[in-house]
This record gives structure tokens, C-alpha cells and sequence, in this order.
């Protein structure tokens, strides 16, 4: 398959199930592959496979769906879908450097659930289930139910903290992933989070188009448009999750007027490389998606083989920005560890700076210079008529 052209998931493994299951969510989800025994039904393992699928019990789970299985090339054990959902041993080596809370979340949580870090914007955690189970996810620790904690997050006092802090104009739901809850329960959160006077936006941060785009019903989008300005960030690292049927998913989404950003994760043998990046970001466009952050993986326990370097993600938008349409090139960003936040990474265009001049460089490497404006405005002697 290219990676620019759109393919459908349907059938793959599933040639028996009827168009109708396939397209039920809730049969998606029923027939997850959840255990080693499904995943060697499909694939043939190797050896750091099959010893990290075993460990799945104490970290993070092992989920995926049918549809998402569908785009892993069995044949391939170096597939960037299954790098991405397929556990290996390797997950189980921690470097010095790897934290279980990388973005320092748990210290920024003044109700539990509720993260406050950013001074005019929250995180709220709104469950802990996702469609699939990311293995580089920042939120491991919560996510999925079988990691060393809890996700219990305290919707009552999140709504008391919201209410008084009038400084916070910005919600954003998270997880796990928000459009897993139920039309109805969702709704009861967008409704509460909007009735309060300050709130100006609600985002949700969610990976069902990708992983489970059957979710995305008519009804849900009818559900959500009622709660406008409601903005929604996809998560997608590889041009082949764009199928037929995530495309159509985020077109709904798009008709129902919610303006659509893609966070992607830099991953080793995933999405490393300029021309599955471009491919991406291009593919991204077409799905009417804004390519927003392309983030640095956090210091998760156990992804130094899933990270790559800040070097090749710096070389990376250096051969996006100027080579493609200006939509297409994210913003390149790494949390600061610990807590930090977003901090931003660009590649340097500035070759040299003088006081009256800066010495540029164009995405062909091209030099130009441009000259500083004096901050100070120059009087003119225009007015010695007066004397
Ligand atoms: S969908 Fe998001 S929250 Fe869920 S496992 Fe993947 S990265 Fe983590």
C-alpha cells in the first residue's frame, strides 16, 4: 500500500464478520486482541515479542482493535504499526533517565484527575480506557487499568475547582481517550464543563478516529456540535492509520464543525524519516486535519527503543518547512521533563546577527540578509522652521 493513497482496514482477519459487526464499535471493541494467544492466531512472534506480550500483565495492556490490527504487516516484524501496539521485551528495560510520570503531571493535579499547569488551561482526565494501547504512552502508568495506579479522578470537585478559578478559559478532556464514554456520559461532562460562564473552549484529545473510526457515529457528532467552540486533536504517527474508514470518521467530525489538529509522537521506525513524515503531514491535509505538534517521546519507563533523537527531529522539519505547504509542517515540541511543559524546537534559520543585522538562511540553505529596525524612532531635523 502507498502511503499516500487511502485503503480500507475491511475485512483482513475478519472475513466472516459481516459489514454491519465490522462497523459496530462496540463489536470492535468486544473482539480487542487482548491475549498472546489472539496475537499468535494472526502473526508469527518474535522472541522480544512474545516475552513482552507476557509482561503486559503489570505494565500496560495489551489492546488493539480489529480495524487497527488490519493495517500490521504480518510479514514484517519491523511493521511501524506494530512497533507502535505490539509489545516487546525491550519495554521492560528502564534507563536512569526514564520516569512512570515524565511530564510531571501527578504534581499538578490540585483536584485528583485534574491537571493545572499551564496558567489559563487544564488537562482533565475523563477515564483511563483507551480503543488500543499505545506502547510509548506518556500516560502508562494510569492508563488501561493494570498499571501501578489509579486514575480516580474526582468529577464533583474537578467542577468546584473549575468554578472558582476564573482564570481557566481553556478545558481540555484527556484520558485514556474521552470518546470511549458513552454519547450520554460525555454529553453530562460537555454540558457541565460548558455551564460554567468562564469556559470558552473545550478540546478533546482522542486517537478513536484512528483506532476505532466506527465510534464515530452521526449521532455523537450531532451530540458534539451542540457544544461548539469545541475543538478536537487526533493522534496519528503513521500515514498508513489514515484508511478509507479513518478518513471518513474525521470527515464527519470536520462536517459537524470541529476544527481537527494531529498530535504525532516521533517514534524510531515509525515515522522518523522525512518522506513518511511528509506523507503523513500531506495525508493529514487531505483528511481536512491540521498537522499541529509533532512531539519528542517522553522519557516513558521503557521506550528508549521507540525514541529518536531531538537531532533527527530537528533534521526532520528542517526538510518539511519550505519543501511542502506551510500547513503541513507541525510544531516540533518536547516536555520539559519533569514538568516542564511544551518547550518548542526549531531548526536555526538565523545564520548570524549583527546590531543592524540579521543573516538568514531559506529552506534551500540560500543566504540573505535583512536589517534590523532601529527600536528607536530617528528624528528628523524637519522642524528648525519653529526657530
Ligand atoms: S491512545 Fe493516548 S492515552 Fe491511550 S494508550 Fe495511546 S497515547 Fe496513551
Amino acid at each position: 500500500m502507498s502511503n499516500r493513497t487511502f485503503t480500507a482496514s475491511y475485512p483482513g482477519h475478519w472475513r466472516d464478520v459481516s459489514p454491519d459487526d465490522w462497523n459496530n464499535w462496540q463489536w470492535q471493541l468486544r473482539h480487542r486482541i487482548s491475549t498472546l494467544e489472539q496475537l499468535e492466531q494472526h502473526l508469527t512472534l518474535t522472541r522480544e515479542e512474545r516475552a513482552g506480550t507476557l509482561l503486559t500483565g503489570s505494565k500496560l495492556a495489551l489492546g488493539i482493535t480489529p480495524h487497527f490490527f488490519n493495517l500490521i504487516d504480518r510479514h514484517d516484524p519491523n511493521c511501524p504499526i506494530r512497533r507502535q501496539v505490539v509489545p516487546r521485551l525491550e519495554e521492560s528495560a528502564y534507563a536512569p533517565e526514564e520516569m512512570a510520570d515524565p511530564c510531571g503531571e501527578d504534581r499538578h493535579m490540585p483536584v485528583p484527575g485534574l491537571v493545572h499547569r499551564y496558567p489559563d488551561r487544564v488537562l482533565l482526565l475523563v477515564t483511563d480506557r483507551c480503543a488500543s494501547y499505545c506502547r510509548y504512552c506518556t500516560r502508562s502508568r494510569v492508563v488501561s487499568g493494570v498499571g501501578e495506579q489509579e486514575l480516580a479522578t474526582d468529577f464533583e470537585a474537578a467542577f468546584r475547582y473549575l468554578a472558582r478559578h476564573e482564570e481557566v478559559r481553556d478545558v481540555l478532556f484527556s484520558g485514556g481517550d474521552p470518546l470511549l464514554l458513552s454519547d450520554a456520559r460525555l454529553e453530562n461532562l460537555l454540558a457541565r464543563v460548558r455551564a460554567i460562564p468562564h469556559i470558552q473552549l473545550v478540546r478533546i484529545g482522542s486517537r478513536v478516529p484512528i483506532f476505532l473510526p466506527q465510534r464515530v457515529t452521526p449521532e455523537l457528532c450531532a451530540m458534539l456540535k451542540k457544544y461548539h467552540p469545541l475543538w478536537l486533536s487526533a493522534h496519528t504517527n503513521h500515514p498508513k492509520e489514515l484508511t478509507i474508514e479513518a478518513r471518513d470518521a474525521l470527515g464527519r467530525l470536520a462536517d459537524a464543525g470541529i476544527p481537527l489538529g494531529n498530535q504525532s509522537v516521533l517514534l524510531k521506525g515509525v515515522n522518523n524519516d522525512a518522506k513518511t513524515l511528509a506523507a503523513l503531514c500531506q495525508k493529514l491535509l487531505q483528511c481536512r486535519v491540521r498537522p499541529y505538534y509533532l512531539y519528542q517521546c517522553d522519557l516513558i519507563r521503557g521506550s528508549a527503543h521507540l525514541r529518536a533523537s531531538i537531532r533527527e527531529g530537528l533534521d526532520l522539519i528542517d526538510q518539511l518547512r519550505g519543501h511542502t505547504t506551510g500547513y503541513a509542517v507541525p510544531q516540533y515540541v518536547v516536555d520539559g521533563p519533569g514538568g516542564g511543559g511544551k518547550i518548542p524546537l526549531n531548526p536555526n534559520y538565523i545564520v548570524a546577527r549583527t546590531e543592524d543585522r540579521y543573516v538568514l538562511r531559506n529552506y534551500r540553505g540560500d543566504i540573505y540578509e535583512y536589517p534590523e529596525q532601529n527600536p528607536e524612532p530617528v528624528v528628523l531635523q524637519h522642524n528648525r522652521w519653529k526657530d
